[in-house]
């Protein structure tokens, strides 16, 4: 049987202003290990066979000895510079991977609670529908507010999920999305569309549906002091 590969691509390029730190939050320690250890330690002991780590410009050689080195992660085969946008991070990401690959999974750094049993869901997913992301079912109702800050209408709780990371595709499908993204980036942003997962570039350029696949309500993403709290606990 052909051997499926697949590349995780582990963002840590992010500036973090809503921690209000100096330290970039990936860096933040929980129990005594920086927030982007925990990622890649789950992807290290998972089914992925590489890992692409994106980080700050300046960064490559900080992460190089205090993370790559100090753990001894042998997936990590490169460190690459992020870009602005989460979204141009990602697509550097993708353009760095010139080794074989079926699947990408594109995961936040920030979010250190990922685990085996949510790689392996989405993992079944994707090949299945060839793309797909994890989240989970919101708990909260939620509102659309208008311009004004009043209440504009409720949608109905029972569809609506709160999308997490990873968010899994087929390589081509994922690489070609990207490019047309970068293509026609000064036209999205006339427009006002904000890119804030990959999904979304999916959604917007090509005609395959994104699978929902149930993430965990641990798996939060490390934002603002409070999460790091949190993450103390689940620990
Ligand atoms: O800013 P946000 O919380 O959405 O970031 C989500 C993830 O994307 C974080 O892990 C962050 O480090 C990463 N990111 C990045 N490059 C950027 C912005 C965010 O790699 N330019």
């Amino acid at each position: 049987m052909e051997e499926t590969r697949t590349t995780a691509i582990v963002l840590a390029a992010g500036q973090g202003k809503r921690m209000q730190s100096s330290v970039h939050k990936q860096y933040l320690l929980i129990k005594g290990k920086p927030v982007l250890y925990y990622s890649l330690k789950a992807f290290e002991e998972s089914i992925i066979d590489d890992i692409v780590l994106v980080v700050g410009e300046g960064e490559e050689d900080f992460c190089r000895k205090e993370i790559l080195d100090k753990y001894g992660f042998r997936k990590i085969r490169a460190v690459v510079c992020g870009g602005k946008e989460r979204y141009h991070s990602v697509a550097y990401g993708i353009r760095t991977i010139n080794w074989k690959c079926e699947y990408i999974f594109i995961h936040d750094g920030a979010r250190p609670f990922i685990d085996h049993e949510i790689i392996k869901r989405a993992f079944a997913a994707v090949k299945q529908f060839k793309a797909c992301v994890v989240g989970m079912p919101v708990k909260d109702t939620i509102k659309i507010a208008d311009e004004k800050g009043f209440v504009a209408n409720t949608p109905d709780r029972s569809l609506i999920w709160q999308i997490q990371t990873p968010q899994v595709f087929k390589r081509q499908l994922i690489a070609a999305a990207y490019e047309k993204l970068l293509a026609e980036e000064k036209d999205l942003l006339a427009e006002g569309v904000k890119v804030t997962d990959d999904a979304m570039v999916v959604e917007y350029f090509m005609s395959v549906p994104v699978k929902l696949v149930q993430g965990s309500y641990q798996n939060i993403k490390i934002t603002t002091p409070e999460d790091l709290k949190i993450a103390e606990i689940f620990v």
